[in-house]
């Protein structure tokens, strides 16, 4: 690489560059993996192709060792140098670790999963510990289904599921156990907590990002709003944020969760027609309308899981 030829050049120039020279040569040379190399590929390489190659053989020696000494100071930190034929020369190639490989990979499973305000139980929830009781049962099976139906067949239509039941019952942990699923299917999704979300939007008014957020949410490939029907609602949540992003989702046949304390029924009735202007039902009405065409109810009952943990 460029400055670590300029190094080589520096060194040279110094006055007694001659025996320098051949010390640095020899030091290179004796490198057991460059004799490795230039004897595999001894017939390819002529004394002159050796010659014009001590640069690269030079950068590849000393990036060899601060890789192995994990010296910051590396060119490319996590990538290990590797010697290679580039046309009748030889060359240095910087080869991914097999740990940077990992390391990798487990971070673009994690940011497959994009969530605002979760726990990290939640975040690390798995569908396979996931402990099942008879009255979860309905509800895990739903989970695989919906999981085998659209990896199988990503571009059609799927109803995700509205998780119905009380605190505690663990909504939030089979969405979080979805979602990781999904992941590891590489199939993005947006876990938000309806509340924060909420409370993200009303912060965000002042500062013209709104659009942009309601964007960026109601674009999402598998989008969870969890525990929608906590928070109080203002008629502005309601249709400039939420009704904007179910409204898309259906038009665009996007996959969308949910997961509630209160019924479809309770949340039309008693949550989204909170003000008493005349409106209100017909606007409730319609949001709900769209809720459950996205999504397909399901009773949670169980102990709250809560309180042995
Ligand atoms: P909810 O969202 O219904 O109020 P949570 O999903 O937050 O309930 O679950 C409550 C607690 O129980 C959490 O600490 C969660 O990690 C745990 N939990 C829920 N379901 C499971 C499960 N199937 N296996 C293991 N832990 C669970
Ligand atoms: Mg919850």
């Amino acid at each position: 690489m460029e400055n670590v030829g300029n190094e080589l050049t520096k060194v040279l120039d110094k006055k007694n560059w001659s025996s320098r020279f051949d010390e640095l040569v020899n030091n290179v040379m004796e490198d057991p993996d460059v004799a490795q190399f230039i004897l595999e590929h001894r017939e390819e390489l002529t004394d002159e192709a050796i010659t014009k190659s001590y640069a690269k053989l030079y950068e590849f020696v000393q990036e060899k060792k601060k890789f192995k000494l994990n010296d910051p100071t590396m060119i490319a930190p996590g990538y290990e140098p590797q010697l290679f034929m580039n046309f009748h020369f030889i060359d240095v190639t910087y080869v991914p670790t097999k740990e940077l490989l990992a390391k990798k990979a487990a971070q673009e499973l994690s940011n497959r999963v994009k969530t605002m305000n979760v726990p990290k139980d939640i975040k690390e929830a798995s569908i396979d510990n996931y402990t099942v009781s008879s009255e979860r049962k309905e509800a895990l099976a739903e989970a695989f289904f919906f999981i085998r139906s659209y990896t199988e067949n990503p571009k059609e239509f799927h109803q995700g599921l509205y998780l119905q039941g009380s605190f505690g019952v663990g909504k939030t942990y089979l969405l979080g156990a979805i979602a990781n699923e999904l992941a590891d299917h590489e199939v993005q999704t947006t876990l938000l907590n309806f509340s924060s979300l909420a409370t993200e939007m009303k912060a965000a008014i002042g500062s013209n990002s709104v659009v942009d957020k309601v964007d960026a949410i109601k674009k999402a490939e598998i989008l969870m709003l969890d525990d929608i029907g906590a928070e109080s609602l203002s008629p502005w949540i309601r249709d400039d944020v939420l009704g904007v992003i179910l409204q898309y989702r259906m038009q665009e046949q996007l996959p969308t969760f949910f997961s509630s304390n209160l019924s479809m029924d309770q949340l039309e009735k008693e949550h989204l027609s909170t003000t008493t202007k005349g409106e209100e039902p017909l606007k409730a009405k319609r949001i709900m309308e769209r809720i459950r065409y996205l999504s397909k109810e399901i009773k949670m009952v169980g102990k709250n899981r809560r309180l042995n943990n």
